[in-house]
C-alpha cells in the first residue's frame, strides 16, 4: 500500500507523478492510450502555448468564480515556476507578443519526451492501455490487453481530463462512475468552442473559413453588463469561432443557457467612427455597385460585406445611417456552442467543493483529483496547461502527505 495509483497520462497526471515520486511513494500511472499526453502533443501542434506572462492576480482571475481556488494552487506553482521547471528539463522559453509563453521552438514533443524520460528513469512504472474503470471492493479496475485487472493503492490521483476532443483519450466515461460514490459533479460543457449562428446556404458556402479581423466584440453576460473585446474570429460552415469567440465562450454560453440564445455584436470597422462611416458612406455613388461602395468608403468587403448583407438584405443600401450602425453593431444571434468533441476545453467536472485544500475528494478518503477534470474554466493563452500542472503538483503532493500518515 505505499503505492500512489495516477490514472490518467496528461500534465495534470504527469505532474502529479513526478511530485509523488519525489516524495519516495512508489507510483503507476495508468494510462487508457497506448501512450501518454496525446492531447498535449496536439495542443503543440499551433505552437504550445504552455502558460502567459500576465502578473497575478489578474492572471488568477482568467478563472473567473474560481480564481481564488486556482490563486491558491498557483501559490504553490505559479507560472514562473512553470518555465522554471521546463528549463530544468532543457526546454527554454519566451514570451510572444501578446503575451503567451511558449517553448523556444513551439512544441510539446520534445518537452514530453524528455519529461517522460525522466520519470522513467526517477523509477515511476507507465502502463498504457490500461483503461480504469472504475472500482470492484475498493480496487481499482482496469481493462488491459490482458483482461481485467484489480489494482490496490495506498492513494490515487484521477487526472482523467474533460470531454473535449474524446478521440484523443478524455472522454468524461468517468462523471456517472464518481457521481455514483458520492462525489458532486457538474455537467461537462464546451469551453473554448464556437457557436452556431445558421447562415443562410448561400453566405456558409461562400464564406466558410474566412477570417474576420480586426473586429470588436460587443456582448452582454448572463447578468447584463456589456462588455467589448477587440481580435479575431472566423466564419465557419455554421456560425463563428476562433480565439475572439473563444474568449468570450463562457459567457455567451451561460447567456444561452439562461435565455435560449445570445446577441453578439461586431464592429467590423474598428478604426473608424460611426460619423465618419456615415459621411463616407452618403457620398455618391456613382453608379458604382453597393459592394463596390462599401469597399471604397468603408474599407469592408469579403465576408465582412457579405455579413451585412446577410442582416440587411436587399434593402442594405436604402438606409445609409441604419447600414453605418450596422457595420459598427452587427447584430449575430448565437443559438447554441458547438459540442464538446471539437471543444478545445471543457467547462464542468468535479466541483471544487467536493474536495479539500488538498485537492482530496471529501466522499473518498484517499482519492484526489486533478486537471481538466475539475469544475474550472478559462480562456485559451496557456492557462488551461497552467491549472493543469499546478493542480497535478498539489494533488500529487496531497496523495503523497496522505500515504505518509497511512504509513505513520
Ligand atoms: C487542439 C487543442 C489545443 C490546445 N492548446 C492548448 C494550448 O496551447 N495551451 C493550453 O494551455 N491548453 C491547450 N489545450 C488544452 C490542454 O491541452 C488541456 O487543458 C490539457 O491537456 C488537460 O490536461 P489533463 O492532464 O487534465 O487532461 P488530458 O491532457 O486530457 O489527459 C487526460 C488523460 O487521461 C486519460 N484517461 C481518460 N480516461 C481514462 C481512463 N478511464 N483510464 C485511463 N486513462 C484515462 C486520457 O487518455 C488522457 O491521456 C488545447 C487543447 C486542444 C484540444
Amino acid at each position: 500500500m505505499n503505492r500512489i495509483a495516477i490514472i490518467g497520462g496528461g500534465p495534470a497526471g504527469l505532474m502529479a507523478a513526478e511530485v509523488a515520486r519525489a516524495s519516495g511513494a512508489e507510483v503507476d500511472v495508468y494510462e487508457a492510450k497506448g501512450s501518454v499526453g496525446r492531447k498535449f502533443l496536439i495542443a503543440g501542434k499551433g505552437g504550445l502555448n504552455l502558460t502567459h506572462s500576465e502578473r497575478r492576480p489578474a492572471f488568477d482571475r482568467r478563472y473567473r468564480e474560481r480564481s481564488d481556488d486556482v490563486a491558491a494552487w498557483l501559490d504553490g506553482f505559479d507560472a514562473d515556476a512553470l518555465r522554471d521547471w521546463a528549463r530544468d528539463l532543457g526546454v527554454d522559453t519566451y514570451v510572444g507578443t501578446s503575451g503567451r509563453v511558449f517553448p523556444m521552438d513551439r512544441k510539446a514533443a520534445p518537452l514530453l519526451r524528455g519529461w517522460v524520460r525522466r520519470l522513467r528513469e526517477d523509477g515511476v512504472r507507465f502502463h498504457v492501455q490500461h483503461r480504469w474503470t472504475g472500482w470492484t471492493d475498493g480496487a481499482l479496475r482496469f481493462d488491459t490487453p490482458d483482461g481485467e485487472l484489480l489494482v490496490h493503492a495506498g492513494a490515487t490521483v484521477l487526472a482523467l481530463g474533460g470531454g473535449s476532443w474524446p478521440q484523443l483519450g478524455s472522454d468524461g466515461a468517468w462523471t456517472p462512475w464518481l457521481s455514483a460514490q458520492g462525489v458532486d459533479v457538474a455537467p461537462l460543457l464546451s469551453s473554448n468552442c464556437g457557436f452556431d449562428i445558421g447562415w443562410s446556404g448561400h453566405f456558409a458556402q461562400r464564406h466558410a473559413g474566412t477570417p474576420l479581423k480586426p473586429v470588436v466584440a460587443y456582448w452582454r453576460d448572463a447578468g447584463g453588463a456589456e462588455h467589448s473585446l477587440q481580435g479575431e474570429c472566423v466564419v465557419t460552415a455554421t456560425g463563428i469561432e476562433g480565439s475572439l469567440v473563444y474568449a468570450l465562450s463562457a459567457s455567451l454560453r451561460d447567456s444561452i443557457t439562461a435565455h435560449g440564445s445570445a446577441m453578439l455584436h461586431l464592429d467590423l470597422a474598428p478604426g473608424r467612427d460611426l460619423a465618419r462611416l456615415e459621411r463616407d458612406l452618403s457620398k455618391s455613388r456613382d453608379g458604382r455597385s453597393l459592394g463596390e461602395h462599401l469597399r471604397r468608403q468603408s474599407g469592408i468587403s469579403g465576408a465582412k460585406a457579405a455579413l451585412v448583407f446577410e442582416a440587411l438584405g436587399k434593402s442594405a443600401g436604402d438606409d445609409i445611417a441604419r447600414l453605418a450602425r450596422t457595420i459598427k453593431r452587427l447584430p449575430l444571434r448565437l443559438l447554441r456552442p458547438r459540442p464538446i468533441e471539437e471543444a478545445i476545453s471543457s467547462a464542468g467536472g468535479v466541483r471544487l467543493e467536493a474536495m479539500d485544500a488538498s485537492l482530496m475528494l471529501r466522499a473518498m478518503p484517499g482519492v484526489f483529483c486533478a486537471g481538466e477534470m475539475l469544475d474550472w474554466e478559462a480562456p485559451t493563452g496557456g492557462y488551461l496547461l497552467t491549472a493543469c500542472f499546478t493542480s497535478g503538483r498539489r494533488a500529487g503532493l496531497g496523495a503523497a502527505k496522505w500515504l505518509g500518515k497511512a504509513a505513520a
